[in-house]
């Protein structure tokens, strides 16, 4: 990754000198399970309704600043008043905003890695400190006794459920005591919600909650990464503050549009959900097999999310050879703290999964042999 020239080292805001900029380390492949979105391509009949809204969308006039149509229909869907939710230019967004608000010099942002990398990089922008309890370096479990003490002196949490990248959810009695003890805001992260199991949204929290806030997206369940649109659930005096601090034109007209048509037809989804999991299921099952018969340090992790995180020996090397030989591109974890020899692998279609597995045998195979 390059670095800021010594020049620009010495010009930015001396918290900012050890930025660098971000490289996704994509390389275009045949097939990208790198990323986390949904590699189906939109429902039948949805992708008409967002080209028609698109169609119809002036673009001569300003956006509506707070996407009022977009949280009508949110609000509607999650049968909650429209003061209870604010929409962003995707869940980055309004995490930014997030630290941006509430953050600052002299607070602190509890987070429980190995989790969403932009946590620890936001909360850098916006000089909040990061206070870390780890997870259990084997199952990648949370800690709960100690999450909850040190969210008792904390002025911020983010907890991710499903977590990017180990794929557990929070439990909701969890979630509840952690908002009880901590004296700020508390953060769950559900970008991935849609694909965990029924019951395991925090959202019911949010009347007895007032600290908490929901977070989710429309780039994984929904399909839509490319619009950018994401939103915060939390109690009207919260969701103020949100608006207030937005930069008042972020999500834009065709994002508004494309949003709308997407969520007003979201039954439309239910059946691509339906086989991201079911496919889940088949790839945890194959690649467990296949890492116990070749690789008894190796690991995969049960998920909640579209994804599955895979410890194999050489990992940099497989990731490298799916990519070199085979054309498909997962991330290579390998290199973060806690993540030793690990690969996260989006679920893609059967097909798609099919050469994923295809691949792998012949690369485990290879490297064992070696
Ligand atoms: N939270 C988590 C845990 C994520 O993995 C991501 C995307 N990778 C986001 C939030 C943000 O997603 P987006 O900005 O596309 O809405």
């Amino acid at each position: 990754m390059a670095e800021l020239s010594e020049r620009m080292r010495a010009l930015v805001q001396p918290h900012l000198a050890g930025i660098e900029p971000y490289d996704p380390n994509f390389t275009p492949t045949d097939i990208n399970l790198s990323a986390n979105e949904n590699t189906c391509p939109l429902p039948e009949g949805v992708r008409a309704a967002v080209d028609a809204a698109l169609a119809a969308t002036p673009l001569n006039r300003y956006p509506d600043p707070l996407s009022n149509d977009l949280r009508d229909e949110l609000a509607a869907w999650h049968g909650v008043p429209r003061e209870t939710i604010c929409v962003g230019n995707g869940g980055d967004e309004l995490l930014y905003n997030f630290l941006l608000a509430f953050g600052g010099p002299g607070r602190t942002l509890l987070t429980c890695p190995p989790d969403f990398s932009e946590y620890a990089f936001f909360a850098s922008l916006a000089q909040t400190e990061v206070e870390r309890v780890w997870r259990d370096e084997r199952t990648y479990g949370l800690k709960r006794d100690e999450l909850v003490a040190a969210a008792a002196h904390a002025d911020l949490v983010i907890l991710t459920s499903p977590n990017n990248p180990t794929g557990d959810v929070v439990p909701l009695d969890l979630a509840r005591e952690v908002c009880a003890a901590c004296p700020g805001l508390v953060v769950i992260d559900e970008a991935y919600g849609e694909f965990a199991d029924e019951g395991t949204s925090a959202a019911v929290l949010l009347e007895e909650c007032d600290n908490l806030i929901v977070l989710h997206t429309l780039s994984k369940a929904f399909g839509a990464a490319g619009i950018r649109c994401g939103y915060v659930m939390a109690a009207p005096d919260v969701i103020d503050v949100f608006a207030a601090i937005r930069q008042i034109y972020s999500v834009n007209v065709l994002t508004q549009s494309a949003a709308l048509a997407a969520v007003r037809a979201r039954d439309a989804f239910a059946p691509v959900i339906a086989q991201i999991r079911s496919e889940r299921e088949r790839l945890f099952a194959a690649l467990s097999q296949l890492v116990q018969a070749t690789a008894p340090e190796g690991a995969v992790w049960e998920s909640q999310g579209n994804f599955l995180l895979v410890r194999v020996p050489h990992a940099s090397e497989v990731r490298q050879r799916l990519r070199d030989d085979f054309s498909i591109l997962v991330r290579d974890f390998s290199y973060a703290p806690g993540l030793a020899d690990c690969l996260r692998i989006t679920v893609g279609t059967p097909e798609e999964n099919d050469r994923l597995l295809e691949a792998f045998q012949a690369l485990l195979n290879k490297t064992l042999s070696a």
